[in-house]
């Protein structure tokens, strides 16, 4: 049911732009509609733009995204908000009233031409989140090379300048005048028929998992950490190399279902991809690593996806990775190495394996803001704090709230494709809904 009496407002408010937002995005915006996309962080492209390779195809992550990153920055339909957060939203489907709040850049984005450098100069630098923390940033920074707007933000808790009232060295090098140190938060005001919801998932962090290491060995990693270590716009420039000592790793172990179908200690769900990338990494490390041996700890391999079986064989056939199923009961350092005791069930062997590496698949889990967005719109989450359809059989994303929709992995695990379906769908709804006239 739409505002009473009035046409539906049309314009759309996406919040987040993962890939799941930008394809809603593009889906309306290129249908006529407008399309208001809010992201937190100060670019755009999500964990889609953190990974190396896609499976099955082994496709650049980097290479399908940008296109699509720089379509979304420069459509004509969208207002793109980064570094931005939904304030409050008042209203009813057809007429949302909606405050984002902009926060402080410190960086004029008008006059920055993105040259470089101001990063360049900075001389703090910080572990950058972007490289789960493998390689550093400054404390003036874009997220990525790539990224999408190519404008920097400065990071006051490790600027210099903000923290000890010296230093400017970002300003003194700006060609442009850029630098404002005083910028402060500002507010945009909108209004808009539609919401949809597309803020995507986290990864289960590794010191919830002491029987890993608890995120205290440092070539104990996780999965995300390896996708960058495989790029080529990561910390190593695509080379496989131990966080400990910049040595290549001649063993390495995957670890899946950490934290995920453990109801008891950790979480019920499956996290339902990692069947899928941690096949994907082991064949990646043996392409970088041609005399390196993988194995991947596993309960059961889940993998229904056009090519994906056949994905799985490749690697056990053809990439000699090495499948044993059962549980690791303990990672623990030792000279060195990191060594893994496991179970194989299928031999009724215990499993000890000294690794130079041990890359960890944890559990998806929805990013912790959201929570805060359901209990704004008043949608509900479930256990886990996932985004919850009306109707998951046949609505699968659309909310209980009418006018309030979602997109992709805010609801719980999925892959590109299936991300990418369900964005398109909800473009569709949303679409469908505002061309009712009243
Ligand atoms: C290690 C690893 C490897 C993977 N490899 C593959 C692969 O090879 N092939 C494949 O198909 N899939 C792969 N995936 C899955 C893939 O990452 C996801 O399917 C996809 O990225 C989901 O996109 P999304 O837009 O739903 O979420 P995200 O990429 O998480 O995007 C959500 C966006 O919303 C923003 N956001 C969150 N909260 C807010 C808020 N409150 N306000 C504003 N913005 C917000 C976030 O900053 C982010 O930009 C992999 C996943 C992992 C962990």
């Amino acid at each position: 049911m739409t505002a009473t009496g009035t046409k539906p407002v049309p314009r759309v408010l996406v919040v987040g732009a993962g890939i799941a937002g930008m394809q809603a995005s593009l889906d309306i915006a290129n249908a006529g509609y407008e399309v208001v996309l809010v992201e937190r962080l100060p670019s755009i492209g999500g964990r889609m733009a953190q990974l190396s390779e896609t499976f099955p195809t082994l496709d650049c992550s980097q290479c399908i995204l940008t296109p699509r990153t720089v379509e979304v920055g420069r459509h004509e339909n969208i207002q793109l908000l980064t570094y931005s957060e939904v304030e409050s939203v008042t209203g009813e489907a057809g007429r949302f009233q909606v405050r984002i709040r902009r926060h402080a850049a410190y960086v004029d984005w008008e006059k920055c031409t993105g040259c470089g450098l101001c990063q360049e100069k900075c001389p703090s630098k910080v572990p950058a989140e972007f490289q789960r923390g493998l390689g550093p940033r400054k404390a003036i920074y874009t997220l990525s090379p790539q990224a999408v707007p190519n404008k920097p933000v400065i990071d006051r808790e490790a600027c210099i300048y903000f923290q000890k009232g010296r230093c400017r060295a970002c300003e003194k090098f700006c060609p442009t005048g850029a630098i404002a140190y005083e910028q402060t938060d500002t507010f945009v005001e909108t209004e808009v028929g539609a919401i949809i919801l597309a803020t995507g998932y986290d990864l289960y962090g590794l010191e919830n998992l002491p029987e890993y290491g608890g995120g205290k060995i440092p070539d104990v990693i996780d999965a995300l950490a390896f996708e960058r270590l495989l790029s080529a716009s990561g910390p190593t420039a695509g080379k496989v190399l131990r966080p400990s000592d910049g040595r290549e790793p001649k063993e390495v172990v995957f670890i899946q279902c950490a934290g995920s179908r453990e109801p008891v200690r950790h979480l019920s769900h499956c996290s339902k991809i990692c069947c899928m990338y941690s096949a994907k990494q082991a064949i990646l490390y043996r392409h970088r690593v041609h005399d390196g041996q993988a194995y991947i700890f596993y309960i059961d391999i889940r993998s229904p996806g056009k090519g994906y079986e056949e994905f799985i064989q490749r690697a056990m056939e053809k990439e000699d990775v090495v499948y044993l199923r059962g549980k690791v009961s303990r990672v623990f350092a030792e000279n060195g190495r990191v060594v893994v005791l496991g179970a194989d069930t299928l031999s009724g062997q215990q499993v000890r394996i000294a690794a130079d590496l041990v890359v960890v698949a944890p559990a998806l889990v929805p990013r912790p803001e959201t929570r805060r967005l359901a209990q704004m719109l008043g949608i509900p989450v479930d256990d886990t704090g996932w985004l919850t359809a009306a109707n998951g059989d046949l609505r699968p994303m659309e909310t209980e709230r009418p006018g309030v929709f979602l997109a992709g992995t805010a609801v719980g695990p999925m892959d590109i494709p299936e991300t990418v379906a369900h964005a398109s769908a909800a473009a569709a709804r949303v679409m469908a809904m505002l061309k009712r006239e009243k």
